[in-house]
């Protein structure tokens, strides 16, 4: 069907106010391109210097998104540009976005990612450092970055029922961050597998890279 065919029957089943970021990791200029001309302006990447590279190269009115883990010694790279962080998985990370963010003259858009899946190896804060975070004084003098949202990846599995259940977690936690933090509303959750159970459970933003793009071919 090919990437404009993709999107356009993405955004037919997307209900309205739920921001779709295409996922372009891997993914060649040209096709970010077939992207962008069907009007697709986010786009998702979770490696430093492709992402830079891309942004270079591609038009100036792309929201870029930093979807995955950010290594602290990386962030100067993007801040200059950066829309979105999604996945701030420390407090330190956090620290060097907002010194960055100083020195680029911006304020920095942050999603807190929290570990909600079972499995060990994703990243994330847990339950108890997130909401240590939240009520930090430390937080409220950081003057360069912005808390959004969060940030969530339920466990690889065909289990839906689980899916679901971790997603409500996450929906829960998004609740009592909007209470201190008012202007905090992006729930991002939902890929190309489990974005459907991630919008019933309250996601407002989902990140599509395979159903956009196809399959992600690596080569290692
Ligand atoms: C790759 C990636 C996605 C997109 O995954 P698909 O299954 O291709 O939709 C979403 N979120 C993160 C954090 C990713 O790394």
């Amino acid at each position: 069907m090919g990437i404009a065919g993709n999107i356009r029957m993405l955004k037919q089943h997307l209900p309205t106010g739920i921001t779709l970021v295409a996922v372009s990791k891997n993914k060649p200029v040209a096709e970010i391109m077939e992207a962008y001309n069907t009007g697709q302006r986010i786009f998702g990447e979770n490696y430093v210097n492709e992402l830079v590279e891309k942004h270079t190269l591609l038009p100036k009115d792309i929201e870029w998104h930093f979807i995955g883990h950010l290594q602290s010694n990386k962030v100067k790279f993007i801040a200059p540009f950066v829309h979105l962080v999604q996945g701030v998985d420390s407090f330190k990370l956090l620290k060097e976005i907002n010194k960055q963010g100083q020195k680029s003259k911006r304020v920095i858009n942050c999603l807190l990612q929290v570990h909600i899946a079972v499995e060990e190896t994703k990243f994330g804060l847990s339950e108890g450092e997130l909401k240590e975070l939240i009520l930090s004084e430390e937080l409220k003098k950081m003057q360069h970055v912005s808390i959004s949202g969060l940030m969530g990846m339920a466990s690889n599995t065909p289990d839906k029922s689980l899916i679901r259940k971790e997603f409500l977690h996450l929906n829960m936690l998004a609740a009592f961050l909007k209470g201190h933090i008012s202007h905090a509303t992006i729930l991002s959750m939902g890929m190309t597998s489990d974005y459907k159970e991630a919008i019933a459970c309250g996601s407002n933003l989902v990140r599509i890279g395979s159903a956009i793009f196809g399959e992600r071919v690596y080569s290692n």
